[in-house]
């Protein structure tokens, strides 16, 4: 069976490292930032890194994105553009969409639009970090 094949749209800190993990993974995975630096940035580190605004349905076409296994979002501070994006994606038929979202509110609208998946990356970090220090292993964290 073919490896799955990944796109994350946003080269902040979180999707970055979305982006980085699975290329070391060994999954071959699309980057894609509206900014260039941003793109210059991870370049060395994943299969393909482009710079596209992906509220934009016609460059998103163009990458072929819907052959993609899975696209993750990881636009926070733009709650228009991660709207947008997801909205489109989803019209374009992407199998599986995991978006990132800035507050419950904004999860709520991305559930409605279509994605599959709404994480909350510092929610549950907290959330992780609580378990962790209540655990009878303390010692291993
Ligand atoms: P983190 O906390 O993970 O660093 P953040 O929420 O602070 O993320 P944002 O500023 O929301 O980061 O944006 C993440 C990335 O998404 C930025 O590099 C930004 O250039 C990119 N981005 C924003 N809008 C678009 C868009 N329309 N198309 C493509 N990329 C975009």
């Amino acid at each position: 069976m073919a490896k799955k094949q990944f796109a994350v749209i946003g080269m902040g800190r979180f999707g970055s490292s979305v982006a980085k993990a699975l290329s070391n993974l060994g999954f071959e995975v699309l980057a894609i930032d509206a900014n260039e630096q941003r793109t210059q940035e991870v370049a060395n580190m994943v299969t393909h890194a482009v710079s596209a605004d992906t509220t934009d349905e016609d460059a998103l076409r163009a990458l072929g994105i819907r052959n993609f296994d899975v696209v993750v979002v990881a636009i926070g501070a733009d709650i228009q553009a991660s709207i947008l994006t997801t909205l489109i994606l989803k019209d374009l038929g992407v199998p599986k969409l995991i978006v990132k979202a800035q507050s419950e509110l904004h999860g709520k609208v991305l559930s409605k639009i279509g994605a599959d998946k709404v994480i909350y990356p510092e929610r549950d970090m907290g959330l992780r970090v609580a378990h962790h220090l209540i655990s009878p292993n303390i010692l291993d964290f």
